[in-house]
């Protein structure tokens, strides 16, 4: 029976990297809808999770199930097409392109198969979605700049309207305010906890505020390894995580 409250399950999961296990036999359930956060110092593993999560890296052992579907071994394209989307701590944009021309191209896959050797021109249901984005994201003013040209905040405005582009269910998003000045970081919030009304997110941060403030779950890791799980205010007064997060300097 499909199981309508759990989205995301990860199983064990461990990635080794020679003799460092970054992650450790994580395993947690991510349910359908609002923002579940993921947080933890420096070098915790948190970005190699997401890596296996979305198929970047195959883990080392471990299952990771979407919508009750074995797709451990999936590449991410597959991953992507079925409905599970992702961000990069480090930008993916072309940053010599313009606005439009990014968007169109993250939303090319949402074309006919037939239609995808098309010049972006021609790609009428790229270019509705792209023109829905700029829209959506604020980002109509800019249109036609070169992404390079971008402020730092509308860079990481436009990166999360590209991981959007093909409507998935489920997003990852690997610390979208890093770099951020305080008033981006709270437009950021803002438009997370938006999107989390209408679809999955599953978010990694580092500003602690920031996560306890918008998540229904919290998960911290430390060195490989799941520390703790729950709502942010039982997280928060976990002894564990005391010790070993918030009494050290944040990631
Ligand atoms: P976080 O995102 O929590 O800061 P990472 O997942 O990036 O942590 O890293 C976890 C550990 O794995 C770190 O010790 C890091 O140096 C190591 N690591 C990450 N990616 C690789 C890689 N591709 N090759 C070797 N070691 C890696
Ligand atoms: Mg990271």
């Amino acid at each position: 029976m499909k199981n309508t409250e759990m989205i995301l399950r990860s199983k064990s999961l461990s990635k080794r990297f020679g003799g460092l296990t970054a992650v450790d036999d994580v395993s947690f359930e991510v349910t359908r809808l609002g923002v579940t956060s993921i947080i933890g110092p420096n070098g915790a593993g948190k970005s190699t999770l997401f890596n296996l999560l979305s198929g970047t890296f195959m883990a080392d052992s471990g299952l990771v199930e979407l919508d009750d579907q074995n797709i451990t071994r999936m590449s991410p394209e597959g991953r992507l097409s079925c409905g599970m989307a992702r961000s990069f701590q480090i930008t993916n944009l072309f940053f010599d392109l313009s606005v439009i021309d990014n968007l169109r191209i993250a939303s090319q896959a949402l074309e006919p198969r037939s239609n995808l050797f098309l010049p972006l021109s021609k790609s009428t249901i790229a270019m509705d979605r792209a023109n829905e984005l700029l829209e959506e994201f604020g980002l109509l003013e800019c249109r036609n700049q070169i992404v390079g040209a971008l402020s730092h905040g509308q860079q990481r405005r436009l990166e999360i309207a590209v991981t959007l582009a093909t409507r998935p269910k489920l997003l990852l998003l690997d610390e979208p305010t890093q770099g951020m000045s305080q008033g981006d970081t709270q437009d950021t919030a803002e438009l997370i906890k938006r999107l989390g009304s209408k679809i999955t997110v599953l978010l990694i941060e580092h500003d602690v505020d920031l996560v306890m403030d918008l998540s229904k779950t919290v998960i911290v890791m430390a060195q490989g390894k799941k520390l703790a799980e729950g709502i942010p205010s039982d997280v928060r007064a976990n002894p564990l995580v005391q010790t070993a997060y918030f009494g050290e300097e944040l990631a």
